[in-house]
């Protein structure tokens, strides 16, 4: 039965929602997350209504990154809904394990059919954008959620440190338009002068945007100070608005 009181019946699940934007990496700890947590903040500070679905289900880092790991999400008529703090809205599977240390382990048709529900049913109500935080790969997780949002507009944006030319490949193949490559831990800026330097080979991102024919975004480069804010769940563009100025994504 309905909730009289239920704010969120009304919302409606995608209808609503702008842009549909997916981070994608070809392996894990490359940074996917900590991208998509900086781009749902910039989003945020741009003024914008911003939704991010949290698909990494065997390694759900987005609400700890974003401050709200204590929070529980709950079901309506509309279904999940998400947490709510300002114009963000997030769901994730971390919300539903009893401990944030529990790995699921589960076999394809369990995740798709999670998958399923996260992407058709949550009660986003209206967002400018929705960011949905993919795990690492191209696999069954993937398809679910191009699968579950068929009838909507995808754009995929790709994180890049290693390589990331199957998750080019993949979007190509499922008709997703690619917004760019991201290059993430591109330098270390040291903590004393903030000077950048180059670790690993420099430029990968953008000749692998020119090889793929993709956009380069821009770099991010290693930075003790973004590492300890997402790790800490603090907004990293507030607290240092000087060290964001390195990014040059656009
Ligand atoms: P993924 O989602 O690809 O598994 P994460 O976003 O969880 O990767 O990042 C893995 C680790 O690397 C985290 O501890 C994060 O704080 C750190 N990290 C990611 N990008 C940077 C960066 N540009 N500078 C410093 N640390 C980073």
């Amino acid at each position: 039965t309905r909730a009289r009181e239920c704010l969120f019946c009304d919302r409606g699940n995608l209808e609503k929602v702008g842009h549909v934007v997916l981070v994608l990496s070809g392996k894990g700890g490359v940074g996917k997350s900590t991208i998509t947590t900086e781009l749902a903040l910039a989003l945020l500070h741009a003024g914008k209504k911003v939704g991010v679905l949290d698909v990494d289900l065997c390694g759900p880092s987005i609400p700890r990154m974003l401050g709200v790991s204590n929070r529980e999400v709950h079901q309506c008529d509309a279904g999940w809904v998400p947490v709510c703090v300002g114009r963000l809205s997030l769901m994730s599977i971390a919300f539903l394990l009893d401990d944030p240390d529990d790995a699921i382990v589960w076999r394809g048709p369990k995740k798709t059919a999670l998958i399923g529900q996260f992407v058709s049913d949550v009660a986003w109500g209206e967002l400018d954008v929705l960011l949905v935080d993919t795990p690492p790969g191209t696999s069954d997780e993937h398809l679910a959620v191009l699968e579950n949002l068929k009838k909507h507009r995808v754009d995929g944006a790709a994180v890049s440190t290693g390589d990331v030319r199957r998750e080019i490949t993949f979007c190509k193949k499922t008709g997703v338009k690619i917004l760019g490559i991201v290059e993430n831990m591109s330098g270390f800026v040291c903590p004393h002068c903030t000077e950048c330097t180059s670790i690993f080979s420099k430029g990968g991102g953008e000749e692998l945007a020119k090889l793929t024919g993709s956009k380069f975004l821009g770099s991010v480069p290693l930075d003790p100070l973004l590492s300890a804010s997402v790790e800490e769940g603090r907004d990293f563009l507030q607290a240092f608005p000087e060290s964001a100025t390195y990014s040059s994504i656009r």
